[in-house]
């Protein structure tokens, strides 16, 4: 069996579900323990460091011989929940794909990067530059993995082993959340006088914001990501039938191209909010930002495209640029000044019960790490 193989089935084998996702996940201690074995017999010096309790980042360095270019391949640890998922940490193989959670998203891409160090180190080593390999956790909640990488390493050119179907991908949207809360006032539902209808007033809301999705659907584009994008995620309100409620909270999704501020969500809000009050002065209602995520882009000229690019070329691959609709910590990467590209392997049902990856898109998408860690640096 190819070691890559062997490789993923232990790494899906390993429950590593984000405990900041599901209370009580296990968190990404033992795949890095099990990664750090696969890097440590090619003489590449591995670091494990703790980015939170029980959450450590694994990196592995090879120094080149002489001074070059530096590389950067990352990826994560960490997978979301397994709910409706019969048997999430059995790697079944069938009709050419291995089957489990993490498979596709991301523990393909992991391997393949770890094997294609390992390879590097056992076949000579490097002869210039510098190679990190960089296995980072907390991917799928606050990037708390990519956060401390940037703060220790950087690098010339990166490659986030996210699953691309061994295509390049270049960009990624950016994504806001956005909290909006209207006030009313509580009363017994027979006096209609004493009450104000904070859900009503939501409905409002609502309203407002279905019209700045349509604008959002008319608006602007960017080549390989298409247009931004608003929704409601999330409703709570009210207390009992008979009972005006004094508090509807609502949760948006915004997400964002490469141009737009980090707060263009909030913003649309805050605007939204403004023409309501004008409209009723009893109406009271207000809005604040719980997270925001940069987009991401690289230049198609950048040399790690570039030269990525021309292995795939060589391989007889589909070379055409594209773009990901997910977001990665690709974004983290590049905000810290190391520029990056998606690259990994083919595969289905990312964060979904039938989650799989095709095995011989890990040992292409390894090969062509190969070729690219001694193309680049
Ligand atoms: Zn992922």
């Amino acid at each position: 069996m190819d070691p890559v193989v062997g490789l993923l089935r232990d790494l899906v084998a390993i429950d590593s579900v984000n405990p900041s996702l599901v209370p009580g996940g296990a968190g990404e201690a033992a795949v890095a323990e099990r990664i750090g074995a696969a890097l440590r017999p090619g003489g590449i010096d591995v670091e494990v460091t703790d980015v939170a309790p029980g959450r450590p980042n694994v990196i592995g360095v090879v120094e080149g011989k002489a001074p070059g270019r530096a590389l950067m391949l990352c990826g994560h640890t960490d997978t979301v929940g397994v709910e409706g998922m019969t048997a999430p940490f059995d790697p079944v193989v069938r009709d050419g794909r291995l089957y489990g959670r993490g498979s596709q998203d991301m523990k393909s891409g992991v391997a393949a990067m770890v094997e294609a160090a390992v390879q590097v180190a056992r076949n000579g080593g490097l002869a210039r530059g510098r190679l990190v390999v960089a296995a980072v956790a907390d991917e799928e909640h606050a990037s708390k993995g990519a956060e401390a990488l940037v703060k220790a390493h950087s690098a010339d050119g990166a490659v986030v082993t996210e699953p691309t179907d061994l295509k390049v991908a270049t960009a990624h949207k950016g994504f806001e959340w956005v909290e909006v809360e209207t006030r009313g006032r509580a009363a017994h539902g027979s006096r209609p006088a004493d009450g104000r209808d904070a859900i009503l007033h939501m409905g409002r809301v609502l309203g407002r914001l279905e019209g700045v999705e349509a604008k959002l659907e008319a608006g602007r584009t960017r080549p390989r990501l298409g247009r931004a994008s608003l929704h409601a995620s999330t409703i709570h309100g009210g207390q009992a039938l008979s009972v005006y409620p004094d508090r509807c909270v609502l949760g948006v999704e915004r997400r964002t191209l490469v141009g737009e501020p980090s707060d263009a969500g909030l913003m649309e809000v805050r605007e939204a909010l403004s023409a309501l009050a004008r409209e009723d002065g009893d109406f009271d209602g207000s809005a604040r930002q719980l997270l925001t995520r940069a987009p991401h882009e690289i230049d198609d000229d950048h040399p790690v495209c570039q030269a990525l690019r021309q292995i795939l070329r060589r391989r007889g691959l589909d070379d055409t640029p594209t773009g990901m609709s997910f977001w990665t910590d690709a974004a983290i990467l590049g905000g810290a000044g190391t520029p990056a590209v998606l690259f990994g392997p083919t595969g289905a049902g990312l964060h979904g019960p039938g989650e799989y990856v095709e095995i011989d898109s890990v040992g292409t998408c390894r090969d062509a790490l190969v070729e690219l860690i001694r193309a680049f640096c």
